[in-house]
C-alpha cells in the first residue's frame, strides 16, 4: 500500500455507503477488544439520519478508522476511547480520542512519516512497523481529506481526519434543514462523469478506464432510479454515460427525466447492439450522442473530449 500511495497508483472508488450503519457496525465490531482491556469505548455522532447514504471508498474509510482504533487500543492501558463522526456542511470529520500514553508535541509533524515510531525507547515495547499512520494519511488524502492530531505526552491523544462529503441521499429534504446537501467540493479534478450501468463488469471496466485520466472524477451507479435521485441532489456532472438496457428504469426514461432536471447535462447513450433504431431513439429522447458497446478506450476518450471540448 505505501509504495502504491507514494507512486500515485492507488485510487479511491466511489461507492454508496450507509453512513450510520457503517459507523455503528464498526463500533460494535471493535467493542469487544476494548472491553477485554477494560477500556470504556464510546461512539459519538452528531446526526441521527440512519438513511443517509454518502459516496466514498468504504474499504479505505474502514481501514483508516481501524488503524486509528488499533493504535488507540495499543497505546491505552485503561481509561476511555471515543470514536466520533461529525457531519458538517462539506465534510465529515471523524476522530478517535484516547486517554493513553500520548505523544510529545515535537513528534506531531513526523508521526505520519513512514517507519516513524514516536519514541523508540517507549514504543519498542509495542509491536508495529511505523507504517500504519503513513498509510492512514495516504488513504485520507485519497478520500479528499486531511488528518491531524492533538496530544501531549501522558495526556492521551486525539486523531482527527476529514473526508470529502458527497451525500448521495439524505432523509432530510426540507431545504431549511438540509445544509448538508449544500456540498462544497474542493476538487482538483476538472470533469465529473457519471456512469450508469446495471452490469457490474461494464461498470468496473469503465471505472478503471476513466481512472487512468486524472482530469476525470467518476461516479458509478447501477440503476436509472439511483441516477435520477443522485442527479437531483448533485447537479455537478459534466457528462452522463447511460446504458440503454437497464431493468428498473430504462436508459431512455432515465435520460428524459435527467434532461428535465438539468437540460444542459450532456447525455451519452451506451447502446449494446449498435442497432440503428436504438441510436435514433436515443437522439429522439434527448441523448446528445451514443457510443456502441463494447466501448473501446480510444472511442470513449474521443467522445468525452468532443463533448468537453478538450483539444478543440
Ligand atoms: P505502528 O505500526 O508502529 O503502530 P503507526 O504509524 O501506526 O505505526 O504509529 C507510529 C507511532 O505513532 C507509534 O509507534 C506510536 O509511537 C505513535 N502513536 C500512534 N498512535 C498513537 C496513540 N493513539 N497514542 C500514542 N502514540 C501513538
Amino acid at each position: 500500500d505505501i509504495s502504491k500511495i507514494e507512486t500515485g497508483q492507488l485510487e479511491a472508488f466511489n461507492q454508496k455507503l450507509l453512513l450510520y450503519d457503517f459507523i455503528t457496525k464498526l463500533y460494535e465490531f471493535y467493542k469487544p477488544n476494548f472491553n477485554e482491556k477494560n477500556i470504556d469505548f464510546s461512539l459519538k455522532l452528531n446526526f441521527t439520519d440512519n438513511a443517509m447514504e454518502i459516496i466514498t471508498d468504504e474499504g479505505k474509510l474502514n481501514q483508516v478508522i481501524s488503524n486509528l482504533l488499533s493504535n488507540a487500543l495499543k497505546f491505552t492501558s485503561d481509561g476511555n476511547v471515543e470514536l466520533g463522526c461529525i457531519l458538517r456542511p462539506g465534510n465529515l470529520t471523524f476522530y478517535v480520542k484516547d486517554s493513553g500514553i500520548g505523544i510529545d508535541k515535537s513528534f506531531h509533524n513526523k508521526i505520519f512519516d513512514r517507519f516513524r515510531q514516536a519514541e523508540l525507547e517507549i514504543t519498542r515495547q509495542y509491536e508495529g512497523n511505523g507504517l500504519g499512520l503513513a498509510i492512514t494519511k495516504g488513504f485520507v488524502e485519497l478520500l479528499g481529506g486531511e488528518i491531524w492530531l492533538e496530544s501531549e505526552l501522558g495526556e492521551g491523544a486525539t486523531f482527527y481526519f476529514t473526508i470529502k462529503l458527497n451525500v448521495f441521499k439524505s432523509k432530510d429534504t426540507n431545504p431549511d434543514e438540509s445544509d448538508v446537501d449544500e456540498v462544497k467540493v474542493i476538487d482538483e479534478k476538472q470533469y465529473k462523469i457519471l456512469v450508469v450501468d446495471d452490469d457490474d463488469e461494464s461498470c468496473l471496466y469503465l471505472r478503471e478506464l476513466l481512472a487512468k485520466f486524472p482530469e476525470y472524477e467518476t461516479v458509478v451507479l447501477t440503476s436509472g432510479l439511483d441516477a435520477i435521485e443522485y442527479v437531483k441532489q448533485h447537479s455537478v456532472f459534466d457528462i452522463v454515460l447511460l446504458d440503454i438496457k437497464m431493468p428498473d428504469v430504462s436508459g431512455y426514461e432515465t435520460a428524459t427525466k435527467l434532461k428535465v432536471l438539468h437540460p444542459e447535462l450532456t447525455l451519452i447513450a451506451q447502446t449494446a447492439y449498435a442497432f440503428y433504431n436504438d441510436k435514433q431513439k436515443a437522439l429522439e429522447v434527448g441523448f446528445d450522442d451514443y457510443i456502441s458497446k463494447p466501448i473501446l478506450p480510444e472511442d470513449l476518450i474521443r467522445m468525452l473530449n468532443k463533448h468537453l471540448q478538450i483539444g478543440l
